[in-house]
């Protein structure tokens, strides 16, 4: 089969590799739809390997095949599954992580936080962008028969990440909350927390990303860009600031203001990744009493429930993607990605 790797420097190839072969309480996926995610931007752009190290992934010295958002249908068994778990022929997301499989983390489906070490499928491990993909039957999630793959592609990291950190934000329909950034993430967020009947304020620099946001269900759409946005979020909330604030940008600037945009006892999350934040602490958290929370992907448990919520709630995540492609489009997909104007992409199988 072929595999796409990115050889650093914005470079990347179509490999050949072979066919995998499921090994004890592991199963072959056969990818019917694997999304292109934002953080695969950093592994596209950075030198080669830097930017897992800087994540502190660690990783093999020949890159993986790429895509960590796979999803299609399990196409091989291997010994020791049992049927409750994975079967030939169902239809699967991968929580796209394996870590020990009995740790405390590991045990309750967050295996990215495993002590002992940890696989990134797609990063530092062979992930999605291929025909088959590897991996054991304990990172298969269900997909819900009313979700199509690329609904499912977009759960297992993006539309996934955003669902959890509103989760655990305890967003509620009474909340104001201002999400910046609307990448894949971020009009994630928007189309989820408009669903649980928050009022959302959406902020991107980028007119597209704007638009789309309004279409998800963002009652606003600000320009950080334009007028300075902690006004215009204060002015939007009787001077008060916003109930919650989320960065899926991950830009300096942009942690700041969600911060000084958030409310006395207001929640603030970043899960955008990489870099940094310098805040005055005193008068930005402390003298407002102000909750900062870290967020990091999801665990499978989460994902299924995230699958769920969006199939009881019939939430159209296939508008996130603005692009389909084929393998062979690989190059041209990631260039046109890197300009991060658009919406998701995704690669389809067949
Ligand atoms: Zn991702
Ligand atoms: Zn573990």
């Amino acid at each position: 089969m072929q595999g796409v790797v990115f050889l650093g420097d914005r470079r990347l190839e179509l490999r050949e590799f072979p066919d995998p072969t499921p090994g004890p309480g592991e199963v072959v996926l056969e990818i019917k739809a694997s999304g292109m995610c934002g953080s695969d931007l950093k592994f596209y752009r950075a030198p080669p390997g830097a930017a897992q190290a800087a994540l502190g992934l660690g990783g093999s010295a020949e890159p993986d095949i790429a895509g960590h958002e796979p999803c299609g249908v399990v196409a091989a068994v291997g010994p020791g599954v049992d049927e409750a778990q994975a079967r030939v022929g169902m239809r699967a997301m991968n929580h796209h992580y394996t870590g020990c499989g009995h740790c405390p983390y590991c045990r309750v489906g967050w295996s990215q936080l495993c002590k002992a070490g940890f696989t990134v499928y797609g990063v530092t491990g062979h992930g999605g962008h291929a025909r088959y993909l590897k991996a054991p039957a304990r990172t298969m999630v269900p997909l819900p028969e009313a979700l199509s793959f690329v609904t499912g592609a977009a759960i297992s990291c993006g539309t996934g990440t955003a669902y959890n950190a509103l989760r655990r934000m305890n967003l509620s329909g009474r909340d104001t909350l201002a999400i910046f950034g609307q990448g894949p993430v971020g009009l994630s967020a928007t189309q989820l927390a408009a669903a649980m009947g928050a009022r959302v304020f959406a902020l991107d620099i980028g007119a597209e990303r704007r638009a789309l946001a309004e279409q998800f269900g963002a009652e606003r759409v600000l320009d950080p860009a334009a007028a300075d946005p902690v006004e215009a979020l204060k002015a939007l909330t009787h001077g008060e600031g916003v109930d919650q604030a989320l960065d899926c940008s991950g830009a300096p600037e942009a942690r700041v203001q969600a911060v000084r945009a958030t409310r006395t006892w207001g929640t603030v999350c970043y899960v955008g990744e990489g870099g940094e934040v310098t805040l005055d602490v005193s008068p930005d958290l402390l003298r407002r009493q102000v909750t900062l929370i870290g967020s990091w992907t999801f665990s499978s448990l989460h994902q299924a429930e995230c699958a769920r919520f969006v199939a009881d709630r019939g939430i159209d995540v296939e508008r996130l993607f603005t692009h389909r492609w084929r393998l062979e489009q690989a190059e041209e997909a990631y260039r046109l990605f890197d300009t991060q104007t658009t919406g998701k992409g995704v690669f389809l199988m067949e």
